[in-house]
């Protein structure tokens, strides 16, 4: 269980995150929706560590300020927006995923297939992570992530660059990992896929929560229309919004 109490953020002398409390349990896959600018972004640079704040956030009962690096590679990986370029081959850039453990080769050669089978890169493995497409060094931060396999997965806008197919793909593998009893805290823009992979609900709105509930309730109370100003309509049992 992750729980974030009383969490509060600045830049300089703005506060971009106030009084923010939430938690969030294992095996669930958690959508963070928001207009821009909300503070999304900054909520998952706060729980990944990268941006300091006020108030805690706790794991297990362990506060993420006083855990050892190894420990927050254990416990939590991050998908940040824009992948940055580099010239490692994408399977030595999932290895890098490792990095914070002293695995055996083989035990670390098979996370890293598996890690690269489930991002559907594994035909990518030995091409350099600058001669790939943009959404396709998404998908390789992607299968770094997966093969850190930490317990709570942060994912910022994964599917920024990815067309409908590798989003539906990425999104389903974020989904099982909650079956293996993981955390996945995803921000995301497209409001009919957060609905259709959550199974709960955060909206941040200027700085602040004003829900976090299951997606049962978001829909039941209008959350999402009432916050984004759209509609709600269904087609084959999907639901979209739309302005
Ligand atoms: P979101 O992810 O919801 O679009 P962000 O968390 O990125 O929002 O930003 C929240 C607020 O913090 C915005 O007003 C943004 O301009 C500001 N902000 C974000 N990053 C920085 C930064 N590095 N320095 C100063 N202000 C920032």
């Amino acid at each position: 269980m992750l729980e974030i109490k009383n969490l509060f953020c600045h830049y300089g002398k703005r506060c971009v995150l106030e009084n923010i409390n939430l938690s969030f349990e294992e095996g669930k896959f958690y959508a963070v929706i928001g207009k821009n600018s909300s503070g999304k972004s900054t909520l998952i640079n706060c729980i990944s560590g990268v941006k300091g704040y006020g108030g805690s956030i706790v794991c297990d009962g362990r506060d993420l300020k006083s855990i050892s690096d190894k420990e927050r590679a254990e416990t939590i990986s991050c998908l940040y927006q824009n992948a940055t370029q580099s010239s490692f081959t994408v399977r030595e850039m999932c290895a890098f995923g490792r990095s914070a453990f002293r695995d055996e080769k083989a035990e670390r050669e098979s996370r890293v297939d598996r890690a690269l089978e489930k991002a559907g890169i594994s035909h990518l493995a030995q091409r350099r992570a600058c001669e790939v497409s943009g959404g396709e060094r998404q998908l390789c931060y992607f299968a770094m992530n997966l093969c850190q396999d930490a317990h709570i997965l942060l994912l910022d806008e994964p599917t920024s660059n990815l067309d409908a197919e590798h989003e539906a793909l990425l999104l389903s593998a974020a989904k099982g990992m909650c079956c293996e009893g993981k955390t996945v805290i995803c921000v995301i823009h497209n409001l009919s896929r957060a609905i259709k992979y959550a199974d709960n609900v955060v909206v941040i709105d200027g700085g602040k929560c004003v829900f976090s509930g299951r997606k049962e309730e978001c829909l039941e109370k209008n959350v999402i229309e009432k916050n984004f100003g759209v509609k709600k309509y269904a087609v084959n049992d999907e639901i979209f919004f739309a302005v």
